[in-house]
């Protein structure tokens, strides 16, 4: 762990198993922390706030310059420990590891563009000033499908604001955060400013962060169940929060695209990542009069892909990141099947060709889904595209509607009378246009209803992280 600048064991000496999720070998142990690891650490990043947040954004803004430039001299490095210890494919990894650079790049600007205002007031003997400050001590917790760019999205602004910083990262992948972490001494952040607790049992220490009163906000990113729960406790103890939730994405193509230019992005965004990302589509609702070469182009596609080690060559398909997950896209294709949809491609869990050992599971096509299925409001993360027939516009809007989640939408047409109003009418936070790939450091990043508050990346991002003062000062 690191902790007010030095390198620590757990108080109680004990470590917990590194598993690469392709083979179920262990590749490291680390110290298992809690509770009072999480207060030392919150500790040390309440008295490093005094100097952290006097100092200029000047100075901020190089020091994660410099931490996004060793970054970029680390990547292959850091991109093979993602690809060992979560699996995707190491083209992936590199990939997320720039994604990740891009955001302290992005913060090492914007902390220069933090500004207030100075407004106008009825009385001639006033004035108003507005402040931007740093909220305080900030306790994040990340997850392990993108385990280096979450800890960018979020460290980045935070520290670029002129806050302090206390992370859990995700059990499963703490061998990226721990080089995350060796790259921010690197850089010279000074002790205290930035801190990392590992932890295999995440509740201990999820109960300091939403508890402890030097903790002013709690950013989270993971399933909706427990951002819910610790944004609870969070908010009970009126803690800021921002929240990155789960998804369940509808990908709509009409009549009026080419529906193999539709089903090659759709196949590309919804195997990335072993289907394993808030933004991956959930729903394909495709019309009727393309609904049958959407699904051979589909096929085709889908079926080619291999599954295997990340390191392979040629692999689009990583492990599933443990055996819970490969069961539970089981249980939803099974649901789905028993229900009458139809296998186009997939549908087991791959034990062949030395895959028994990690946690694979077939990328997977399925026809005909209908509304009585799991799959269709369950969010899967995993590798299954359930696909859906669909109408009309109006009726695929209030479909594509019809969830209590809301990040990510994609719609296919040509139309442009018709994509914007998809655009208007959709209710989630990142709608692609003919695009699969929406996001990047410079655009804001978030959900509506259960999919979460707040957004990350952009000029937005560091809003997150800044209260807002107001001076009146009489003349
Ligand atoms: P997933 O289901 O995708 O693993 P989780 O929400 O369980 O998503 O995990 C996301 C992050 O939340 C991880 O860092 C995990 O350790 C953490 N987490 C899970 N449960 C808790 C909890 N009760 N308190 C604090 N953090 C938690």
């Amino acid at each position: 762990m690191y902790i007010d600048g030095k390198w620590s064991a757990a108080e109680s000496g004990k470590e917990f198993d590194v598993l690469n999720p392709a083979t179920g070998e262990i590749i490291r142990r680390v110290p298992n922390g809690g509770a009072e690891e999480a207060i030392r650490a919150i500790e040390a990043a309440d008295a490093a706030f005094r100097d952290w947040s006097r100092t200029t954004a000047y100075q901020r803004s190089a020091y994660l310059y410099k931490a996004y430039q060793i970054m970029i001299e680390r990547k292959e490095d850091l991109a093979r420990t993602m690809t060992e210890e979560q699996g995707k494919p190491l083209k992936a990894a590199r990939n997320e590891v720039q994604y990740g650079a891009d955001f302290l790049l992005w913060y090492a600007e914007e902390a220069k563009r933090v500004n207030g205002e100075i407004l106008p007031s009825a009385r001639s003997d006033q004035r108003f000033m507005v402040l931007k400050q740093p909220v305080g001590v900030v306790a994040a917790v990340t997850p392990w499908n993108y385990p280096i760019s979450m800890i960018t999205r979020k460290i980045g602004p935070a520290l670029a604001a002129g806050c302090t910083v206390v992370m859990k990262p995700a059990e499963a992948t703490p061998l990226c955060a721990l080089a995350m972490f060796e790259i921010f001494e690197a850089a010279g952040i000074p002790p205290g400013v930035v801190n990392l607790v590992t932890a295999l049992d995440p509740k201990p220490v999820g109960k300091v962060f939403t508890s402890h009163p030097a903790v002013r906000k709690l950013t989270f990113t993971g399933s909706t169940g427990v951002g819910k729960m610790l944004a609870g406790e969070a908010g009970a103890a009126m803690k800021r929060i921002s929240l990155e939730l789960g998804g369940h994405a509808p990908f709509v193509v009409f009549d009026d695209t080419d529906p193999a230019h539709a089903a090659k992005g759709g196949s590309l965004v919804k195997f990335l990542n072993t289907g394993q990302a808030c933004i991956s589509p959930n729903r394909f609702f495709v019309q009727n009069a393309s609904y049958d070469a959407f699904v051979k182009t589909f096929e085709e596609r889908v079926s080619r892909m291999k599954a295997g080690s990340g390191f392979e060559d040629g692999v689009a398909i990583g492990p599933l990141v443990n055996q819970a997950a490969v069961d539970k896209v089981d249980r939803q294709v099974q649901d789905a099947l028993s229900k009458g949809a139809e296998l186009v491609t997939g549908g087991t869990a791959l034990k062949s060709n030395g895959l028994d050992k990690g946690y694979f599971y077939a990328p997977t096509v399925l026809a005909n889904v209908t509304e009585d299925m799991l799959i269709y409001r369950e969010e899967t993360f995993g590798p299954v595209a359930p696909i859906i027939r669909f109408d009309n516009e109006e009726e695929v809007l209030t479909r594509a509607n019809d969830t209590d989640y809301g990040l990510a939408a994609y719609v296919y047409t040509r139309d442009i009378s018709r994509a914007m109003r998809m655009f208007e009418g959709l209710r989630f936070g990142i709608i692609g246009i003919n695009d699969i790939n929406p996001t990047s450091a410079a655009a804001p990043f978030g959900g509506m209803k259960e999919s979460g508050l707040g957004r990350e990346g952009a000029k937005d991002g560091i809003l997150e992280y800044l209260e807002t003062k107001l001076g009146g000062f009489s003349i």
